[in-house]
């Protein structure tokens, strides 16, 4: 284990999102390493002094007016599905002039299908990426 490795450990074991098998590879790493020790023992000293904050809570009411919120909620999602429709067509129109109609050279017609061929794989990748990591996400149902 490296000390970035167990940096981030570190952070995950006071949080106690260590899974068991981590924890003994995490601590022979800190008994031979006086940085990470150091870094551990400041993580832990912090974890005391807000463990004795308490910051003032929202009510049960204040959680039921985010999820009764369901109109909100698809008035934003209809206009983000209006913005994202309109772009495409205006895209699709200005691609469609280019191609069929201008009189610009090949070189310019190959260089914006390369752009928007890289738009549309970057996005097809974050999307594939997004799904995986829904799937597996521990967060779920966690309020944002
Ligand atoms: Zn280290």
């Amino acid at each position: 284990m490296n000390c970035d490795e167990s940096k981030h450990k570190c952070q995950l074991l006071i949080d106690d999102e260590l899974s068991e098998e981590e924890i003994s590879p995490l601590m022979e790493h800190i008994e031979s390493c006086y940085k990470c020790r150091d870094e551990y023992i400041g993580l832990l000293k912090l974890k005391k002094k807000l463990s004795g904050i308490k910051g003032p809570a929202p009510d049960e009411e204040w959680f039921e007016t985010l999820r009764r919120s369901k109109g909100r909620r698809f008035a934003g999602g209809a206009g983000f599905i209006l913005m994202v429709a309109s772009w495409l067509l205006l895209a699709g129109y200005a691609l469609f002039t280019l191609f069929s109609e201008s009189g610009e050279g090949l070189f310019v017609k190959i260089v914006v299908a390369a752009a928007v061929l890289s738009v549309i794989v970057l996005f097809i990748t974050a999307l594939t990426d997004r799904i995986k990591e829904s799937k597996t996400d521990k967060y779920k149902g966690v309020m944002k």
